[in-house]
């Protein structure tokens, strides 16, 4: 075994790998600077030098879906309620981030990704400014999140959300943010554009944009006025990937059907926002017809399986959305559990309890939902072992206790994030059995950015006190 993970632009030889969609035996790949797959052999030896991942090697997963902070609320609101109630908790976590701390938490959450076998997550971000709402010095917040993303070496697509409202109110207004939401909130959309574009300059003169991009993301339609959507349509510029949490509630369906006549899909397709670019997340309850004009823009939708679960969000319509052409990417969201594994196998098991049938999904869709779709939701190239892909790859032990007599093929049924015992980015090693080869145990990070959060000053935590409603 290489232990020193080797320069990028040398070799890595897999004692088994995921190929052209099967597992293969012995496969070398030959790797150039830009950490891009040139060349691959399968049935070869390792050769002196080459990073050696033992066991069967998979592409890494790309998490298309994270909110870094939602981290601390993990084993932290198990009690009665829904997604309303959780909310009230999560805005408490919100409210004590400074810049500071968001760097030392995002970069324990971001290192515990890695290990789990993640190399690239878009962020959807929407702590933007202090708790008053006034704005940080140069992007305070962002930068933070940039940062830390490149200490744990993992690629961010950075989604810097647009949050004026604090629901769908009336129909080119929405209702006023509320106090604990006002530090995610700009003025209005013209003011989100110009911050936006601020924050791609800001981003693209300090960091490359393998590492780190910067894409949009609207909350929601309960965020985001229908004036506002109209606007921001014709002003943000082509090409940037685009997110929007969109139908997670039936009574997001409701308010906005009550506000615009409209579903939330029905909306965003009125103003030209459904395209191939676009990203929507959860996509929970959905109508016929919402599925036909996602199908028909070639969108993507972002399945969170472990966070709607949690949520008691209900299980979506993941069979007929492929159906009807959407691509399926997968995000860990809150991060109840961090683990690509858990979450492809979710995706399948969801579809077993709601339909009463095994196999909707195979193994290769749920690699390919879990890699290159998530992936393309974040504007990056597919992470694999072919030629022309990002070298970001992950080695599971076969014979684990979890996996011991599993197919190699269908260990998407089997491994865990525990199983993972090599992430390599761009050719190189990142973690190896759990551990960051920079920055250690994430598990240590963790404990000590949870405790600093835990422990932030009380003024911080003005906004706890504050409560919210239902919007
Ligand atoms: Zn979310």
């Amino acid at each position: 075994m290489n232990g020193a993970g080797g320069p990028s632009g040398a070799a890595v030889w897999c004692e088994a790998g995921w190929y052209q969609g099967g597992i293969r035996e012995g496969i070398r790949l030959s790797v150039d600077p830009a950490g891009t797959v040139t060349a691959a052999a399968p049935g070869t030896e390792a050769e002196p030098g080459d990073l050696v991942l033992s066991g069967v090697v998979f592409p890494a997963a790309a998490n298309a879906h994270s909110h870094a902070f939602h981290r601390v609320l993990r084993g932290r609101t198990h009690t009665s309620g829904d997604f309303w109630s959780w909310r009230e908790q999560m805005y408490s976590a919100a409210g004590a981030l400074t810049p500071a701390l968001y760097e030392q938490l995002a970069t324990a959450v971001f290192a515990e990704m890695v290990v789990s076998g993640y190399t690239s997550v878009a962020e959807f971000h929407y702590v933007h400014h202090a708790p008053d709402g006034s704005a940080y010095p140069e992007h305070g917040m962002e930068l933070a999140l940039a940062r830390a993303a490149v200490s744990a070496g993992i690629r961010l697509t950075l989604l810097d959300t647009c949050y004026l409202s604090g629901g769908l109110g009336t129909r080119s207004v929405g209702a006023p943010l509320e106090p604990s939401q006002r530090r995610f909130g700009d003025a209005d959309a013209d003011a989100w554009l110009s911050r936006f574009a601020s924050l791609q300059a800001a981003v693209a003169a300090r960091f490359p944009p393998e590492q780190v991009s910067v894409g949009a993301a609207l909350h929601s339609v309960r965020a985001v006025p229908e004036a506002a959507l109209a606007r921001i349509a014709k002003r943000l510029p082509a090409g940037i990937p685009l997110h929007i949490h969109l139908s997670e509630q039936p009574q997001e369906n409701a308010d906005c059907l009550a506000a615009t006549g409209l579903t939330p899909t029905g909306l965003l397709h009125r103003h030209g926002l459904l395209s191939s670019r676009l990203s929507v997340v959860h996509a929970t309850h959905l109508t016929d017809a919402d599925m036909a004009l996602l199908g028909a823009a070639d969108a993507t939708a972002v399945f969170c399986p472990s966070t709607e679960a949690d949520l008691a969000d209900g299980l979506g319509p993941a069979t007929e959305l492929r159906n009807a052409g959407v691509a399926l990417a997968l995000g860990s969201d809150q991060h109840a559990v961090v683990d690509p594994w858990l979450e492809m196998r979710a995706l399948e098991h969801g579809e077993r309890l709601r339909t009463g049938k095994r196999g909707t999904f195979t193994p290769a869709d749920l690699h390919f939902a879990a890699s290159d779709a998530g992936a393309a939701a974040q504007g990056r190239r597919a992470p694999g072992l072919e030629p022309g892909k990002a070298c970001d790859l992950m080695a599971v032990r076969p014979h684990s206790v979890r996996t011991a007599g599993s197919r190699p093929g269908q260990l998407a049924f089997s491994a865990t994030a525990a199983d993972v015992t090599a992430v390599v980015v761009g050719g190189r090693l990142l973690a190896r059995n759990g551990h960051h080869t920079v920055l250690g145990d994430p598990a240590v990070l963790l404990r000590e950015a949870i405790a600093a959060v835990d422990s932030a000053p009380a003024a911080v935590h003005e906004t706890r006190l504050e409560g919210t409603r239902h919007p």
